[in-house]
């Protein structure tokens, strides 16, 4: 009889089946702390010293991995890395770790300095929503916080949303990459290099067992979303080095745009003559109260005067800082603003390129600046004559300056300059770059989309970005402020 035979076998799978499915975790619905009375219970450790009930890993591979297989949860832990350390934490994972074959995504943890150690941040999800700010430093404990709820994962570092992420129905992922999708699997934490300390001083963590509905991804993922999230995949730093919160735009609203669609954000202050930061105290007040903002914290050096009003040690609390060669005065001694018709005087063409070369020259030679912005700009009066006016000669002038100062250059989305000839050459003489959309107001932000038609036509890669200096090494430290204003 067929029933006989079948029904045994059908018994097995459907306990096997059951032994799978069973949950075997901490209290579903409930905060549970992991501390050494229950870490076995529940987590099988490798390496993993525990000290006061504390979890220390120390070696390369050491590593906590649950017994339990979830896909909703939230966790909480404090931290703390010495010099150096780089971790993960994963989730939708498998049991076992296989490093070219990954399963799950990676919250990384990476308090390293900038141009230092690993690129991406503590906050990180990595290679979906890479974070490059730094909000934790080595030798003081931080709060990580992973809530992953349906398709919705949300990574707080300090109390501070660094990665959000809506995993779409389908997700594209890069062919090596199909591993990263939300699963009902495993929780590890691991160390991944050689280098400090990972101490675990806290790690709790509350289950959610029922199922949680889906919900829709906040942006469209039309062919332009696609082109950011796979020079997400490959770890390509978006970053967007010049945003400006003008026209009501919120810090808050800035970070969740560049969260929403896969950035990282740099957000800059006007300090200069006339403009709300002018002199060292207001300058670290601004500093003080933005100290804590998930974004890169930048300075733009406004009109020339700026050498004149701050102090090196005062501009160093920024991460960069950039400037532009739309202001300067003129052989005539006009001030000119060259975006502002009005106040530009082209009295001879060939000239007034000449003195903007020379400006150009000057300024970046002169002003401990690491990124040359809105570059090539060209006044109303001579923008529809862009290639004609920049010819070889003056673009080899402009690229020859950046190199020996080791000034970025960045590519402005908002004007689309420099030409893609300018970048092309100067990306063959070495020079770094950055994007930057320099918005005027709060629904000016998009997406980039003259930088990222660059990457793709010059075919930059992720050694021709810029990165901001470690704190030492700043810039403005070594080079100091010229005597007197340039131009
Ligand atoms: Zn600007």
């Amino acid at each position: 009889m067929l029933i006989k035979r079948i029904l045994p076998v059908f018994l097995v799978l459907a306990v096997a089946v059951y032994l799978i499915a069973r949950y075997r975790g901490p209290e579903p619905g409930v905060v549970t702390k992991i501390d050494k009375s229950n870490l076995e219970k529940y987590w099988k450790s490798r390496d993993c010293a525990v000290k006061e009930d504390q979890f220390h890993l120390e070696k390369n591979g050491a590593s906590l991995t649950s017994r339990f297989r979830i896909q909703n949860f939230e966790m909480s832990l404090k931290i703390k890395t010495t010099q150096g350390a780089i971790g993960q934490i994963n989730f939708a994972t498998s049991k076992s770790y296989d490093e070219k074959h990954s399963r799950g995504y990676s919250v990384v943890i990476n308090n390293s300095d900038y141009s230092t150690g690993f690129a991406q941040k503590t906050g990180s999800l990595s290679k979906i929503r890479n974070n490059f700010v730094r909000n934790a430093e080595d030798n003081e404990w931080f709060d990580l916080n992973i809530i992953v709820m349906g398709n919705h994962i949300s990574v707080s570092v300090n109390g501070k949303l660094i990665s959000e992420y809506i995993e779409p129905a389908n997700a594209k992922r890069l062919e090596n990459l199909t591993g990263i999708v939300l699963s009902r699997s495993f929780i590890s934490l691991r160390k991944i290099n050689e280098q400090g300390d990972i101490v675990i001083g806290e790690m709790k963590i509350k289950p959610v067992t029922e199922e949680i509905a889906p919900i829709l991804p906040t942006v469209k993922i039309d062919s332009l979303q696609e082109v950011i999230d796979s020079l997400n995949q490959r770890e390509f730093p978006l970053i967007d080095f010049h945003v400006h919160l003008k026209g009501g735009l919120t810090m808050d609203q800035a970070h969740q745009h560049a969260m929403d669609n896969g950035f990282c954000y740099g957000v800059a202050a006007n300090c200069g003559l006339k403009f709300p930061v002018t002199n060292d105290s207001t300058l670290n007040i601004y500093l003080k109260s933005i100290q804590k903002e998930p974004v890169f914290k930048a300075m733009q050096c406004e009109g020339r005067e700026w050498v004149t009003l701050f102090s090196p040690e005062a501009v160093a609390g920024f991460d960069y800082i950039f400037t532009d060669a739309m202001t300067w005065t003129d052989q005539k001694g006009r001030r000119m603003r060259l975006w502002m018709p009005d106040e530009t005087f082209v009295d001879n063409d060939q000239q007034f390129m000449d003195m903007l070369v020379g400006k150009i020259e000057g300024i970046m030679e002169n002003e401990p600046v690491d990124i040359y912005v809105n570059p090539t700009f060209l006044p109303a009066q001579l923008a529809a004559r862009y290639d004609e006016l920049w010819t070889k000669e003056r673009m080899e002038r402009v690229v020859n300056v950046l190199l020996r100062n080791q000034v970025a250059l960045e590519i402005n989305a908002r004007y689309k300059i420099p030409s893609i000839a300018f970048i092309k050459k100067a990306k063959e003489a070495g020079v770094k770059f950055t994007f930057g959309t320099n918005n005027t107001k709060n629904d000016d932000l998009y997406r980039m989309e003259y930088c990222l038609k660059v990457i793709r036509e010059v075919h930059l890669t992720q050694e021709d970005i810029f990165m901001p200096k470690a704190k030492a090494d700043r810039k403005i430290l070594k080079k100091g402020l010229p005597a007197a204003i340039t131009g």
